[in-house]
């Protein structure tokens, strides 16, 4: 087909651009976020005026065959926030609510959560706004296909490098893989990660940001002082991140009394098994818990899973969960973020008044960019690691980075988001001082 793509590329900060605005909340939350750390940091204004906008936005019109021959346009995103630490990474998501101010916030906290974890990465973030539950396979492999072009002059393993995120998978990296190593002439499997194990995928990323999830559960009750088999937990959000971190913890001794997911609850004060939930989850047609039963097993709404008597609570669902609303009332003394942003800023105060600990999704779930991380070094090196070994390195990232937020927010006395935002923006403000203002 002809080149119909309508490419704009545009180094301006939000205000040219208020046309294309229409979702303020993340993007507002995120820089207000950003001017309170800049505050408690004493950031020079000239920084924060780099911190504060995106390198570089790109937005493109991806038009798509549809099956019955009718051609749609889609809007599709690419942002890199800051490329001061490194290639920019970040997910590419598929959804309607997809707008260039929520990719602006994602690309925003994928900078923090590169320079908490202390991996050599930047922030970005992509997607398109479409349906994908009410496409074909084939729509979406052309969708992916023309997005990947489109957005294909900013990537690059040592640029940009996509992951999956919401409603995007392994089958969708291998499909931008694909696009641009058709078009390149040569294999570019680099130039995404979160990839099919047989295109230069990595062992252990399927389950690592719930394993990730789970190390730092442990890290924290060690600093409680409190025995994982003493420990119950109730997750919401029985997805990828949900049913590994639950799982992964009772491995390591924990009770899961309580999960979720968009079917309803479940809730066992004796404990559910996670294994019998994950074999229900895999052989339920829609990958729900719905229809599960087993002795002792009450059903519950998700709203009451939030207010379960468990000891730690792991939103690993959606965004906005936890509010002014409901944190009153939540009894975890403990909240560890699956999900990105489940809280709300008001939400997070009560909880801050409160003394519940919250480990931020910035640190609690950014094992799954550390093994995207652990799968990019293996691909630029054409060799590949036994799991154990990802595992292992995924642990000592993970264990080191709970470690530094966790010092750095007791020396300053503040909760672990503000420590593990501070840590990460005065990381971004050295690599941007270090380098020096081009020209
Ligand atoms: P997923 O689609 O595999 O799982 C999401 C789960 O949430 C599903 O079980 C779904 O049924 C459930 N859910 C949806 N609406 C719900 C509701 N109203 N109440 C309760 N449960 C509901 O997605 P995922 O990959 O597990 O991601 C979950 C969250 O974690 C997202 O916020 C995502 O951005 C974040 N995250 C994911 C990764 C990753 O590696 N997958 C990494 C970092 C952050």
């Amino acid at each position: 087909m002809g080149q119909m793509t309508t490419d704009v590329l545009t180094l301006q900060g939000p205000s040219i651009l208020q046309g294309e605005i229409r979702k303020e909340d993340l993007w507002d939350t995120v820089r207000a976020q950003l001017d309170e750390v800049a505050d408690a940091l004493n950031i020079e204004p000239g920084i924060r005026a780099i911190l504060s906008r995106a390198e570089r936005e790109l937005m493109v019109a991806v038009p798509v065959v549809m099956d019955d021959g009718r051609i749609e346009v889609f809007n599709g995103y690419r942002v890199q926030h800051s490329s001061a630490r490194g290639p920019c990474k970040g997910g590419i998501r598929y959804a309607q609510a997809v707008d260039l101010n929520e990719v602006r916030a994602l690309a925003m906290l994928m900078s923090w959560k590169c320079a908490v974890v202390g991996i050599p990465y930047g922030g970005a973030k992509g997607g398109v706004q479409c349906d994908p539950a009410q496409m074909s396979q084939a729509e979406l492999s052309r969708l992916t296909r023309r997005f990947t072009a489109a957005i294909m002059p900013i990537l690059g393993p040592k640029r940009d490098i996509p992951a999956p995120d919401m409603n995007t998978n392994a089958q969708t990296m291998a499909w931008m893989a694909d696009t641009v190593s058709m078009l390149e002439g040569k294999a570019v499997m680099e130039i995404v990660t979160g990839k099919p194990i047989a295109l230069g995928g990595s062992l252990g990323r399927k389950e690592a940001t719930g394993r990730g999830i789970a190390l730092v559960t442990a890290e924290l009750l060690k600093r409680k002082r409190k025995r994982l088999n003493a420990t119950t937990v109730a997750v919401q959000g029985y997805g990828n991140v949900g049913s590994h971190a639950a799982t992964i913890l009772q491995q390591m001794g924990c009770r899961i009394i309580a999960v979720s997911d968009v079917s309803g609850g479940l809730y066992n004060p004796e404990g559910l098994d996670a294994n019998q939930l994950n074999q229900h989850v895999a052989a339920n047609p829609k990958h729900l818990l719905d229809g599960y039963e087993a002795p002792g097993v009450e059903h519950i709404s998700n709203d009451d899973l939030l207010l379960t008597d468990a000891d730690v609570l792991i939103p690993a669902a959606l965004e906005h969960q936890i509010r002014a609303d409901n944190a009153p009332h939540i009894r975890a003394s403990m909240v560890v973020e699956g999900a990105n942003g489940p809280t709300t800023r008001e939400g997070d105060e009560i909880l801050n008044e409160r003394g519940v600990i919250v480990v931020p999704d910035v640190l609690a779930n950014a094992g799954g960019v550390i093994v995207s991380y652990l799968e990019w070094v293996q691909d630029l090196q054409n060799f590949f690691w036994e799991e154990a070994e990802v595992n292992r390195t995924l642990k000592n990232l993970m264990v080191r980075a709970f470690a530094e937020v966790w010092d750095f927010s007791r020396q300053k006395q503040v909760p672990l988001r503000k420590g593990a935002l501070m840590l990460a923006v005065q990381r971004v403000t050295d690599a941007i001082q270090s380098r020096g203002i081009f020209p």
